[in-house]
């Protein structure tokens, strides 16, 4: 499974559609200060399950919406698609019917979020589990933000512990054995 193409559509400063084709290998984006690089990567996190507003540099969630600029009105809904290549048949269980994958997340204003993967609604725990099984999730080292690299020096071990079951794809297992364990 990878990645193919990233659409956006209202999300932070991406107001019109936007569609990014992401190629096999090594992706670089460049582009002057400010003109969205890191909304991109905060999209892509977005998408696959993020659910803290902090690591989306907002206050709530709302705020990944288009808030508006000096010539255009605020949106209502912001929405990101990630389109998978799934013709090696790795997606788990629920996912796995086509050659491609498209999850869609979308926001509301006072509505919140709302999943859908391949057309069909899903929920937000099993698209994290998804990506978390792929080691690509929300929360995946794969995805560096800025002062990352300190912060994982500075952690606990508890802390530094959950990034390598990230980088090693058994977060899935180990959040199914949490919940097992609730039960
Ligand atoms: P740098 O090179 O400085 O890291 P960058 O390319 O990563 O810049 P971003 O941080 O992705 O840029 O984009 C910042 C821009 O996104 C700012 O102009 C900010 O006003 C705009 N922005 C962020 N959230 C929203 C929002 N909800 N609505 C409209 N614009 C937004
Ligand atoms: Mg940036």
């Amino acid at each position: 499974m990878h990645f193919t193409r990233l659409r956006l559509l209202g999300f932070k400063s991406f107001v019109d559609p936007t569609e990014l084709t992401i190629a096999p290998g090594l992706t670089g984006v460049i582009g002057p200060n400010g003109c969205g690089k890191s909304n991109l990567l905060e999209a892509l996190r977005w998408v696959m399950g993020e659910t803290r507003a902090s690591v989306m540099r907002g206050d709530g969630m709302e705020d990944v919406i288009f808030a508006g600029s000096g010539k255009r009105p605020a949106r209502n809904h912001a929405e990101v698609t990630l389109t998978l290549d799934n013709r090696d048949r790795t997606a788990p269980a629920g996912f796995n019917e086509a050659d491609t994958l498209e999850v869609v997340r979308r926001i509301t204003r006072d509505a919140g979020s709302a999943y859908r993967a391949n057309g069909k609604e899903a929920r937000a725990r099993d698209v994290q589990m998804l990506f978390a099984d792929a080691s690509t999730g929300a929360q995946s080292p794969s995805l560096v933000r800025q002062g990352q690299i300190s912060e994982l020096i500075n952690a606990k071990p508890r802390a530094r512990r959950r990034v390598l079951e990230e980088a090693a794809g058994i977060s899935g297992l180990y959040q199914r054995r949490h919940e097992a364990e609730l039960k």
